[in-house]
């Protein structure tokens, strides 16, 4: 196939060969050889997000999302590979789980990596056989909730996964410093003000100062705090933002309601423009969704009941592409936050950019096709988003390896699955 004059994330105006899996050819007024010809003309031809924090919920909790469904939705959103993370059922803790997700994954409709989640009960030896795209995402907590871990196990998956030469991705909030005269209020901004920001800060200070005593990159999931970013920077390690935390704010709470209860949670909106600001000049490595699906019964409770998280894997790079047509970023910082960077922190090569000899895991958009964001007329099985009527700009199509797995305007929109993993693919 040859993609004639896209105009490419640097601004200029490129012809693309896609031949087989690979990019073949980067170029100006390429001949046609005998193959199809697509006019792109006018429209942006970027790298398809990899998307290194989802959570698409099986085994264990399929009535919130499917690997079909999560990865139909991210399809549709432009991201061409996504990390789920292990907080499953089973808990992705050991090669038997591993191998159980991966059956599941067979459902996949883009590419993907398995993370190896770290408990008590972790089996490292069986967990490291299996092909894993990274440790985390580890709750480093000194309570024992859920999958929180203390500090000897934490040391101990830091040189795990130096033995390995895996990244340990870690969700930093630090449960003691926790706002309790919170807990007397019932109303959602109670969640913002009990997970306050100090307890992320104190979290990612702790958790980059025992990894730098060991010489280890870690990179820190969701940072939702300026301070917590400029900390991870500080550190040499790396850090991800959300694309809730850097479009919403606890000011949003009052039409969110329990929808919009997550962790880390909502931030004053004082704090979330330095957040963008330092998404825009660099200081954050890269967005990613944690897309977190629930249905709306079970957010649609109280506060202290509410399960945390949000759905978004399908509009992060809608919602980033309309902050580039509007001059806000630059298209070179959203494919470099989406694609470019995550390829180059979790060592995915041929991945992330359009370059000869890449994969062609590629996005096709029209910059005049801005839409309003419906949940209805998304694909994840979640049905509300929390930014329903926002504007965001979608892909016309999507490729992942060289085979078109969206299209848009298509009777079928989407093809059989093929999703691969990447750490058996060949980078
Ligand atoms: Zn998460």
């Amino acid at each position: 196939m040859l993609i004639r004059n896209a105009t490419l994330a640097e601004g200029d105006t490129r012809d693309v060969r896609v031949s087989g899996e690979r990019i073949a050819a980067v170029g100006d007024g390429l001949d046609a050889d005998d193959e199809r010809v697509l006019d792109a003309t006018g429209k942006r031809l970027l790298p398809g997000m990899i998307d290194v924090h989802v959570h698409f919920r099986q085994p264990g909790f399929g009535h919130k999302e499917t690997w079909e469904t999560g990865t139909k939705s991210a399809a549709a959103g432009g991201v061409t590979t996504v990390v789920d993370q292990p907080n499953t059922e089973p808990p992705t803790v050991d090669g038997a789980a591993v191998d159980e997700k991966l059956g599941y994954a067979e459902q996949a409709h883009i590419d993907f990596g398995i993370n190896g989640g770290v408990t008590a009960d972790w089996e490292p030896a069986t967990l490291f056989d299996r092909p894993l795209f990274a440790l985390g995402e580890v709750f480093l907590a000194d309570s024992t909730g859920e999958m929180g871990i203390d500090t000897s196990l934490y040391a101990e998956a830091l040189e795990q996964a130096r033995e390995h030469d895996v990244t340990v991705t870690v969700h930093a909030e630090d449960e003691t410093l926790f706002n309790e005269s919170a807990r007397e209020r019932d109303d959602a901004d109670a969640w913002s003000a009990y997970r306050r920001p100090q307890a992320e800060q104190e979290a990612v200070r702790r958790a980059c100062e025992l990894a730098t005593e060991r010489d280890i990159q870690i990179h820190v999931a969701h940072t939702s705090t300026p301070e917590g970013i400029d900390i991870a920077a500080e550190h040499g390690m790396t850090c991800e933002v959300t694309p809730h935390h850097l479009f919403l704010s606890r000011e949003y709470l009052s039409e969110l309601g329990t929808h919009g209860v997550m962790n880390p949670p909502l931030r004053r909106d004082t704090l979330r423009s330095r957040v963008y600001e330092r998404v825009a000049d660099g200081t954050v490595d890269m967005i990613a969704t944690d897309h977190a699906p629930h249905t709306a019964e079970e957010k649609d409770v109280g506060v202290w009941d509410a399960p945390s998280g949000v759905p978004g894997v399908e509009t992060v790079l809608p919602l980033l592409l309309v902050e580039a047509e509007r001059g806000r970023l630059s298209y070179e910082r959203v494919r470099d936050l989406t694609a470019a960077t995550p390829a180059d922190v979790f060592d995915l090569p041929d991945r992330g950019r359009v370059r000869e000899g890449n994969y062609a895991d590629l996005v096709l958009v029209d910059p005049d096709a801005v839409t309003e964001i419906r949940a209805d007329a998304l694909h994840t099985n979640c049905p509300w988003t929390p930014f329903e009527g926002w504007d965001g700009l979608f892909p016309e199509w999507t490729m992942v390896r060289g085979e078109q797995v969206f299209e848009r305007d298509a009777d079928e929109p989407f093809g059989d699955p093929r999703g691969q993993n990447v750490r058996t693919t060949e980078e």
